[in-house]
């Protein structure tokens, strides 16, 4: 009889077929993550985002978010000018502690 062959060789395919989107999931799910990651460093962060940061909330709450704060000031001098300012505002965390040095 043919007819059993036939029918594995359908499932041979359906089962092929489940594989290939599954690592078409998986890589699509890779490309994203870098994607948002390589996206993240080159974004600048807003005056509240350089505020945690600095505050060291952004550390404790998001690890990842934190390290792409470290890599943008790391790179970019605006940035680094703008924390400056923020941290010399009345009331800014800077204020409190005059002898506190650059982190970065
Ligand atoms: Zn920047």
């Amino acid at each position: 009889m043919s007819g059993g062959a036939a029918n594995r060789g359908r499932a041979n395919i359906v089962k092929v077929g489940m594989d290939v989107l599954i690592i078409a999931a998986v890589a699509g799910y890779i490309i994203f993550r870098i994607g948002r990651e390589v996206m993240g460093s080159f974004r600048h962060p807003d005056d509240e985002e350089l505020l945690d940061y600095w505050n060291e909330v952004t550390k404790q709450e998001d690890r990842s978010a934190y390290r792409q704060i470290s890599e943008h000031l790391a790179t970019c001098n605006e940035c680094r000018d703008r924390l400056d300012e923020l941290r010399k505002r009345p009331g800014g965390p800077g204020a409190h502690s005059p002898m506190i040095t650059r982190r970065y």
